[in-house]
């Protein structure tokens, strides 16, 4: 894994060198893709067709949600799988793991050569070749670093910016530093949107989006000397709101700043007696230790995976591993 502090320029990493030779290249990211992956997915896909128009490019992702349409090209997006020959370089973007393709892995299988560009502490470097830099906010802040300045334009900049942005809590989270607000500087100077970028993809909420924030912090429970707190929707919910597991971002980080909490797990049920978990924490707890360990990944305050049985179940086992770390 790379750490910026020990690179000493970035520009050895440079996109140019790895799909040098390659004609035919695709692309993708993980399940049920966040504005990090989408911003990443588009910014690179963007970046190659503005430069490389010799190149063959195919973009696969999961249907994205509809706010982030404004961004260029999202209109090109494939989300079907269908047989193809098989790429020369297949690209994925703000994986930990192959496995998070979900439908487009056969892609990445077949290709002549992999290339992972990541920033998941728990990346495993399962590709042919990865740049993986756990330090940076975000995928798109890496691909930033791989690109050169110039050859960036006012749609590639809009798309590394709204990446930026979702996986930084707009510049917030312990993962933000001095490097991510410079960049975010220069992609400001390329005159996009950025109020609006932040307004209508991260803060603006639907109704139903806020009914249903309001119901799970209403439902929240405070346990372990209120050191920690969970809070669950239920596939009854889904279907009285009309509302997707999109809707329920940001649920998870009003947990988190709840007052003396460190951890924060947020479920949704994705099937019977089957949960998706969402960890956040403070300052101690490392969640991406804990979401490793049941076969997910993530970052240091930020991570996730899937989990059967029942809530109690659930939560049970996740407490184990947070009181090993808590002491
Ligand atoms: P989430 O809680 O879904 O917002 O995800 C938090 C972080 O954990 C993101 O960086 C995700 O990419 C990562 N993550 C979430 N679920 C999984 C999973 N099942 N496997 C690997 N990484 C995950
Ligand atoms: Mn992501
Ligand atoms: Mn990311």
């Amino acid at each position: 894994m790379l750490r910026y502090a020990k690179v000493q320029n970035m520009q050895e990493y440079n996109i140019e060198n790895y799909i040098k030779g390659a004609k035919r290249i695709a692309m993708g990211g993980h399940i049920r893709p966040d504005g990090d992956c989408v911003g990443s997915c588009i910014g690179l896909y963007t970046y190659l067709k503005n430069n490389y128009s010799e190149l063959t490019i195919d973009l696969y992702l999961q249907p994205i949600p509809e706010k982030l349409h404004f961004l260029r090209h999202t209109d090109e997006i494939k989300s079907e799988y269908v047989q193809r020959e098989p790429y020369d370089l297949f690209i994925l973007l703000d994986s930990s793991d192959k496995d998070r393709l979900g439908e487009f892995l056969p892609y990445f299988e077949q290709a002549e050569r992999t290339l992972c560009i990541d920033h998941h502490k728990s990346n495993t470097n399962f590709a042919d070749d990865n740049i993986v830099v756990p330090d940076a906010s975000s995928c798109c802040e890496v691909l930033y670093t791989m690109f050169n300045e110039e050859k960036i334009d006012y749609d590639v900049a809009c798309a590394l910016y709204l990446g930026i942005v979702h996986d930084s809590g707009v510049f917030k989270y312990s993962n933000t530093s001095a490097l991510t607000m410079s960049i975010a500087g220069k992609l400001m100077e390329k005159g996009i949107p950025f109020t609006d970028i932040i307004d209508n993809t991260f803060y603006s909420k639907t109704y139903v989006q806020n009914q249903i924030l309001g119901r799970a912090l209403l439902e929240s429970v405070l346990f372990y000397d209120g050191k920690c707190i969970f809070s669950v929707v239920k596939k009854e919910e889904f279907e009285f709101y009309h509302i997707t597991s999109a809707d329920l971002d940001g649920i998870v980080e009003q947990l988190r700043i709840t007052k003396g909490v460190e951890c924060a797990i947020f479920l949704y049920e994705i099937g019977e007696l089957e949960y998706k978990v969402s960890l956040r924490s403070c300052e101690i707890v490392d969640v991406s230790e804990i979401a490793t360990y049941f076969g997910g990944g993530g970052h240091m305050r930020a991570a996730g995976f899937n989990m059967k049985g029942t809530v109690y179940d659930v939560i049970n086992n996740i407490s184990e591993r947070i009181e090993l770390q808590l002491g």
